[in-house]
């Protein structure tokens, strides 16, 4: 706790970190937080994944900064999905919990905007939104940026991923010029320095990990296998280690639902997840999973996207991403809060030479395992 302490938080904060369970700062926790909490509000930007603890190295000075005696909105947080947004509001509100009456609300697309029209109603310190249907709140006249003083663009990369560069820029240009604005990213693309130069003013640059390198409690492992013969080989992964929790990424669709069928049809704990389920068919897996009533999530990355489960041990890859990039995104699902994981790609005899340039291109060493027998 006490070096919580040396990083300037206050002490409802710590009592609120010590109720929570967090006794020692991530990295970039302790990077962050003494720059996101100088009297002078500086702008940032954070290299960093999910996983990392970013949530909590802009939340707690986000929710020491915010004045809870002022109803007005001050703090708005844009998030690539609804879980992440989701996930990012429940922990803002621990994080408040017992030093300040804040009210923190998250919009998202695919859900009722007429709900969240009157949830706005109320007075609203802090908001959580995809950019998407921010903007259409905006447009609607739901919600008043004019007094946000903190910007968090979270998981920017991702963002951009999904075409949200111009609700970004549009919804931006709502809110006041002297803003903080602090981004957060995996990686770092041009488009990433570009949105930094274009709304940033001199920000602190912070790195937990260097550009694109993957964390080192990850084992990252391949078998050689024919496609046919994926499925089998997982079963036996499976068969062997009944303790196995992770989550296995498919490229599309029409493959997670047949893999997780095959599994299922089997008696393995295995279930989709991907666009096709609708939102609660999404959030009844989500739920199956966190309740530790199955084994494998099978997903697309577009649909895992945001999943926040602390404790997987495995990641698997039934085919490698088409970009190599998301290989990070992906592995980054296993070994979080400094637990040990293990990332297993699933490879065909051809495929073996992008395992070499994964070597290169994200900086790690790949072990080959056997199929056990
Ligand atoms: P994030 O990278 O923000 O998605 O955080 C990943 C997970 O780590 C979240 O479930 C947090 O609750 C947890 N976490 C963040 N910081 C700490 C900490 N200092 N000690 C223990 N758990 C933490």
């Amino acid at each position: 706790m006490s070096d919580f302490k040396q990083l300037g938080l206050s002490d409802s904060t710590l009592k609120v970190l010590e109720q929570i369970g967090f006794e020692k700062p991530t990295p970039i926790q302790e990077q962050a937080i003494p720059v996101l909490l100088k009297d002078e509000a500086t702008d940032l930007v954070g290299l960093a994944q999910t996983g990392t603890g970013k949530t909590a190295a802009f939340g707690l000075p986000l929710v020491e900064r915010v004045d809870d005696n002022d109803p007005s909105l001050q703090a708005l947080i844009m998030a690539p999905t609804r879980e992440l947004g989701q996930q990012t509001a429940q922990q803002l509100v621990a994080f408040s919990k017992g030093q300040k009456k804040l009210n923190v609300e998250v919009v998202y697309g695919g859900a009722s905007i007429m709900d969240q029209i009157r949830a706005l109603k109320r007075p609203t310190q802090i908001v959580v939104a995809t950019p998407g249907r921010l903007l259409d709140l905006i447009k609607r006249r739901a919600i008043k940026l004019s007094n946000v003083k903190y910007v968090v663009l979270d998981e920017a990369d991702e963002m951009l991923n999904m075409g949200f560069k111009e609700d970004i820029d549009e919804i931006l240009s709502h809110t006041m010029e002297d803003r903080v604005t602090w981004l957060f990213s995996a990686t770092m693309p041009r488009e990433i320095k570009n949105i930094a130069k274009k709304y940033m003013n001199n920000p602190v640059e912070i790195a937990v990990n260097k550009e694109s390198e993957v964390n080192t409690d990850i084992s990252h492992q391949y078998v050689i296998t024919k496609t046919s013969n994926k499925v089998p080989a997982v079963r036996r992964f499976l068969d062997i280690q009944p303790e196995m929790r992770g989550i296995m990424f498919c490229r599309t669709k029409r493959e997670t639902q047949e893999i997780a069928d095959d599994l299922g049809n089997l008696g393995y704990g295995v279930e989709a997840l991907h666009g096709d389920l609708s939102q609660s068919q999404r959030d009844a897996v989500m739920r199956r999973f966190k309740q530790r009533s199955m084994q494998l999530l099978v997903a697309t990355d577009v649909a895992a996207r945001g999943i926040d489960v602390n404790d997987l041990t495995h990641v698997m890859h039934h085919k490698l991403p088409d970009q190599l990039e998301s290989y990070t995104h992906r592995s980054g699902r296993t070994a979080r809060a400094g637990r040990k994981g293990i990332s297993l790609a699933f490879i065909n005899p051809r495929e073996v030479r992008q395992i070499t340039m994964l070597e290169r291109r994200v900086k790690v060493k790949f072990e080959q395992v056997q199929v056990p027998n």
